[in-house]
């Protein structure tokens, strides 16, 4: 009979169960020392197993072939560890070697025992996800996808999946790609010498969804609480260390809820989801916590952050979100000293203006030092679909932004009012025949309803303490970056 086969991690966090069994493990050589001690990773966990190999027992050709990478099948058993560092290691009995290195390539990146740096790993896709930062980084991810289903399955909300393609051209959310199956070398035209996109495989002009948030709306009408979570795409040619072209975003919409409701949602969800983490990615927070402290220790001073990682995490779970309106936000910052030295780079003269990041991190990083919600912003800097207060003058919107981020959720209630949503799309230019299934919804027992978008990616930055966007998802869509 085979031994029974393990990862890493199950034997690591529950070795009492094995110990002097034999297991077969499978996985990577990170190093190999002295011919004898063989550490061994499969992606499970961040730790690796230590395998002990007594040299005079294997053939010398096996033995010469192990070296960094390589991937072996290991069978042995379960001892104590001698070593300090870890509770167990593995005696091994049999050695196979599943993979080894192409000696002609011994020049690659990956068989360097050196600290490479993030760029360089960016353009070695496979390799990347065998470094300790980013199996760390995307088994973090991975805990915060799942955290997010878990959250809304608990809250009774149902899960509706948003198309990708879309026809509807006016989210207004950002720069949209288009979508044809045209030959480019011979686009149809019509009479007038425009593009005929009737011929198009879809009959019309497509492109990829930029937000499900329509959708959502449209199918919340019938089920109360639903999310979306899924890919979006945005053309913006913003080389950002935020921006990506191709990310997820989370979209939940829940019919009932006022713009208060909207924003205890947020922070309850962002609470849950930084907590499930705390609770559950220990080991690799504890990586990542000491190689933020590494980071932090090279800037100067005054651009070092105040507190470690997961003190940070921590401190975001215990304090309520600061709550402030947009009017409150443009008397602050207008006062600043920031503002009064020119020190913005977009002076904040008048009611009206629209936030960029520098002002948004001035408000949580300097001022209020607190994850910041800003709610009910000027009705001419949001979108056509956002509730038109009584004022008249501004919108149900909040946007949460946080240390380091910016803004990382966007939200508001919902014009649920047929009249003055239709008005809204007249004077912010919205093409209401396109969208008559949308305004339809509020045409048969519209409600008040209320609903966010969060980038999961921000999310992850801020989780993980990395700073740039590339690093947080596995395969990065950017301006000129397609590969992989
Ligand atoms: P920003 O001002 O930062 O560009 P936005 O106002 O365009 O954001 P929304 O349209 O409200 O953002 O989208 C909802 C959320 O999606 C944002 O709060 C952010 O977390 C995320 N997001 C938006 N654009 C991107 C992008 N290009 N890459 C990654 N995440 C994004
Ligand atoms: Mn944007």
């Amino acid at each position: 009979m085979s031994a029974m086969r393990k990862t890493i991690n199950e034997l690591l966090s529950d070795y009492k169960k094995v110990l002097h069994h034999d297991i077969t493990v499978q996985g990577w050589v990170r190093a190999f020392r002295s011919n004898r001690f063989i550490a061994l990773n499969d992606g499970s966990t961040i730790n690796n197993l230590q395998i002990v190999v007594d040299f005079e027992k294997f053939d010398e050709n096996i033995l010469k072939n192990i070296s960094t990478a390589s991937s072996l099948n290991i069978v042995g058993e379960v001892v104590e560890s001698q070593g300090a560092g870890q509770n167990i290691e593995i005696i091994a009995k049999k050695i196979q070697i599943l993979g080894d290195n192409f000696t002609e390539e011994r020049d690659k990146t990956i068989l360097q025992p050196k600290k490479h740096s993030l760029e360089v790993l960016r353009e070695q896709a496979h390799l990347r996800f065998r470094t300790n930062l980013f199996g760390a980084v995307f088994r973090v991810r991975s805990a915060i996808s799942f955290a997010i289903h878990q959250f809304f399955n608990q809250n009774q909300f149902f899960y509706m999946n948003t198309p990708i393609i879309t026809g509807a051209d006016a989210e207004g959310a950002g720069e949209m790609f288009g979508v044809t199956n045209f030959d480019l070398n011979n686009i149809p035209r019509d009479e007038n010498g425009d593009i005929d996109f009737e011929q198009d495989f879809f009959g019309k002009k497509t492109n990829l969804t930029v937000s499900g948030q329509l959708n959502v709306e449209t199918s919340m009408m019938g089920l109360g609480r639903v999310y979306t979570f899924g890919p979006t795409f945005r053309a913006e040619n913003s080389n950002t260390t935020r921006h990506l072209a191709e990310f997820w975003m989370v979209e939940p919409e829940v019919a009932f809820n006022n713009l208060e409701d909207n924003i205890d949602l947020a922070e309850d969800f962002l609470k849950y989801v930084i907590g499930y983490v705390l609770e559950n990615c220990k080991d690799d927070l504890e990586f990542l916590d000491k190689r933020f402290a590494e980071e932090q220790k090279q800037k100067p001073e005054k651009d070092r952050a105040s507190e470690g990682l997961i003190e940070k995490l921590e401190n975001v779970i215990k304090k309520r979100f600061k709550r402030v309106s947009y009017t409150e936000a443009i008397e602050i910052l207008k006062n600043s000293k920031e503002n009064k030295k020119g020190k913005f780079q977009f002076p904040i003269e008048d009611w009206g203006a629209d936030l960029q990041s520098e002002h948004e991190r001035y408000l949580v990083e300097k001022h209020f030092e607190s994850p910041v919600v800003l709610f009910d912003y000027p009705k001419e800097i949001k979108a056509f679909y956002m509730k038109l207060n009584e004022d008249g003058k501004t919108v149900a919107a909040m946007d949460v932004l946080f240390p380091g981020i910016g803004e990382i959720i966007g939200g508001s209630q919902r014009e649920e009012r047929y009249d003055v949503l239709s008005e809204k799309m007249k004077t912010m230019n919205v093409d209401a025949h396109e969208l008559w299934w949308y305004l339809d919804t509020r045409k048969f027992g519209s409600v008040p309803h209320a609903g966010f978008g969060l980038g999961l990616e921000r999310l992850v930055l801020f989780v993980t303490g990395m700073t740039n966007i590339r690093d947080v998802i596995p395969f990065p869509r950017t301006p000129k970056n397609a590969e992989f």
